[in-house]
């Protein structure tokens, strides 16, 4: 007997608890001992919220970006790392957020990142239906100890330290395909302090979002609410306490915090 047909034949789970569940096992309608709130991103021009379910990101998708961290873009398969769904932090457009600076480091880097976002799942998805499964597009900062990931990376040991911690994920309100269109093209910068550093296109992604889809699909069976960030261009660099970050992608509301 597989896994599956273990729990759904399992007295624990009662029947018509699995609707909705990501994985079988898991009744979502069980009464829990205390509240776990649900990470949701508004969508705009709905009043509708997008519910998230696993943030992933693709490591070194710019060529100068790979090069800047020490790596091969031409010989480099494509590659995944998750952060947890609550490093989610919402920044609404027209404002600045507080972001507080993270706890351990020194480095604190900004990586300025299209975020496509599911509304459908699947696995071994073809290249070709791959951007059927993205519900919308949004812009996201991967925030990232620089110092502890390399410090990990240099010993072999996970980088989960250095990318995976609390609000590590700022990120804009979703804005539906059917109003945006798909994001292969266009500008995407970042300002510090009304200062530009990184300034590219985003046909220069290596892996495309449909490629991303498709990649990560045989690797995890994609749900709705997975989130993908798809990659930060060249020129990563420092902020400290006081700096105020602007991120921009042409189509998209620009995104800004100011580091605390
Ligand atoms: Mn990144």
């Amino acid at each position: 007997m597989d896994r599956r047909n273990f729990f759904q034949s399992s007295a624990l789970v009662t029947s018509g608890a699995l609707a909705g569940c990501a994985l079988p096992g898991v009744a979502q309608q069980a009464k829990t001992p205390f509240h776990v709130p649900a990470v949701n991103i508004p969508i705009v021009g709905s009043d509708e919220v997008f519910p998230v379910r696993r943030i992933y990101c693709i490591g070194r998708n710019y060529a100068a970006h790979a090069r800047e961290m020490g790596s091969d873009p031409t010989r480099e398969p494509p590659f995944f790392f998750q952060k947890p769904t609550d490093a989610i932090q919402f920044v609404p457009a027209g404002t600045v957020v507080d972001h507080p600076y993270p706890p351990l480091t020194q480095n604190y880097h900004y990586e300025a990142e299209l975020v496509a976002c599911l509304g459908a799942g699947g696995r071994n998805i073809p290249v070709a239906k791959a951007l059927d499964l993205v519900y919308g597009y949004t812009l996201g900062l991967d925030m990232t100890r620089r110092d502890l990931q390399r410090a990990m990376g240099d010993q072999k040991k996970p980088w989960e330290i250095g990318k995976s911690f609390d609000r590590s994920a700022p990120i804009g309100a979703v804005h539906k395909v059917s109003q945006t269109g798909h994001f292969t093209q266009g500008a995407i910068w970042l300002k510090v302090n009304g200062q530009i550093k990184q300034n590219a296109n985003l046909n220069q992604m290596i892996w495309s979002v449909a490629e991303q889809i498709s990649k990560l699909s045989e690797a995890n069976e994609l749900f709705p609410g997975d989130i993908i960030y798809s990659g930060t261009p060249e020129n990563v660099g420092p902020v400290v306490r006081g700096d105020v970050i602007e991120m921009h992608i042409d189509g998209l509301p620009n995104l800004s915090v100011k580091i605390v």
